[in-house]
């Protein structure tokens, strides 16, 4: 009978806009050595795989070896865990359908899987994180998007084609504001950061009352929060807004899934109760009445630097193993 050695290590990956980081994890979720390099230097997509299949070789050679590796896990920007393709992504330099998974495979000879941020950080969750133990929930990511994503029964509900949860382009407010997408009004233009930021300007502009965000010449999140805790009424009533606007589509989702828990998670979360307070009052007002009251509103515990990574990890897991390295 052959002798295997079982694997217990996974390298994770997380392709951002600015920075790829690499990381080998072992089955607990240790961080064992990490790497990163920046990913707008790479343009082109051949030279960035040929990068990011570098930097794992050197991590992996000085982390245990080849030997010890079962998978690799990433979670990129548009990722399709079903056909392992980076699509039509908005932000990334790489345009149309990328197959990643399968470059890389190619150039590394370990299997690989890949998934949207929202997909993966619900797999960190479940595994590491906020959502351990929790059988429905649905995770939602605010940052530069919106994006979310549905486990129900302790499995992701990734649709026919892998593209499940894209929450942040239902329509909030029909004809309302142009988004990447294509479309206007998506509720990603209200909630996510830029979408934060363009209500603040509509209720400066449409009004002569006086506000802190007035004093500077680009307004940040972090700097509202800043105007919110000196009490600047203006800005605490950015946040209602984009309270009231988020809480009604949650109320929705909620109403047609029955899940334990939301699970929050990204940037736009450093505002805290400021924006979390107005959307659970909106939540509980238009949510289907059996389920009021019932749904936990969870922050994600795990360190930002590490959510992505240890999420991709947990995805390695999933992935049949293939390897060229006994
Ligand atoms: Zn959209």
């Amino acid at each position: 009978m052959a002798q295997g050695k079982i694997k217990t290590r996974v390298v994770g990956v997380d392709i951002g806009l600015e920075r790829t980081t690499t990381a080998v994890v072992d089955i607990r979720g240790n961080i064992l050595g990490k790497d990163d390099f920046p990913t707008s230097d790479y343009p082109n997509i051949s030279d960035f795989a040929s990068v990011l299949c570098d930097n794992i070789i050197t991590l992996v050679q000085a982390h245990g070896g080849y030997e010890t590796i079962r998978a690799v896990g990433i979670s990129v920007p548009s990722g399709n865990y079903r056909t392992g393709c980076v699509v039509n992504s908005p932000n990334m330099p790489w345009k149309g359908v990328v197959p990643m998974a399968a470059m890389l495979r190619d150039r590394i000879g370990l299997a690989v899987s890949l998934g949207n941020n929202a997909h993966v950080r619900a797999l960190g969750e479940q595994t590491y994180g906020a959502a351990h133990g929790l059988k429905d929930f649905i995770l939602i990511t605010l940052g530069t998007g919106m994006g979310s994503c549905l486990v129900s029964n302790g499995v992701p509900h990734l649709g026919q084609d892998g593209f499940a949860g894209e929450i942040g382009h239902c329509c909030a407010v029909p004809g309302g504001r142009q988004c990447g997408c294509g479309k206007k009004g998506c509720l990603e233009m209200y909630t996510s950061k830029k979408g934060i930021v363009m209500t603040a300007q509509e209720l400066l502009a449409d009004s002569d009352a006086p506000s802190l965000m007035r004093e500077v010449d680009t307004l940040t999140l972090s700097y509202m929060i800043d105007c919110c805790e000196k009490g600047d009424e203006m800005a605490i009533e950015v946040f209602n807004r984009t309270g009231k606007t988020l809480g009604l589509a949650l109320a929705n989702y909620a109403s047609v899934f029955n899940p334990e828990a939301f699970v929050f998670t990204g940037s736009v979360m450093c505002a805290g109760e400021w924006l979390l307070k107005p959307t659970e009052e909106t939540f509980q007002e238009h949510v289907f009445r059996n389920i009021a009251g019932r749904v936990k509103f969870l922050s994600s515990e795990l360190e930002k630097e590490e959510m992505d990574l240890l999420g991709a990890s947990a995805l390695a897991w999933e992935v049949e193993e293939y390897s060229l390295f006994k």
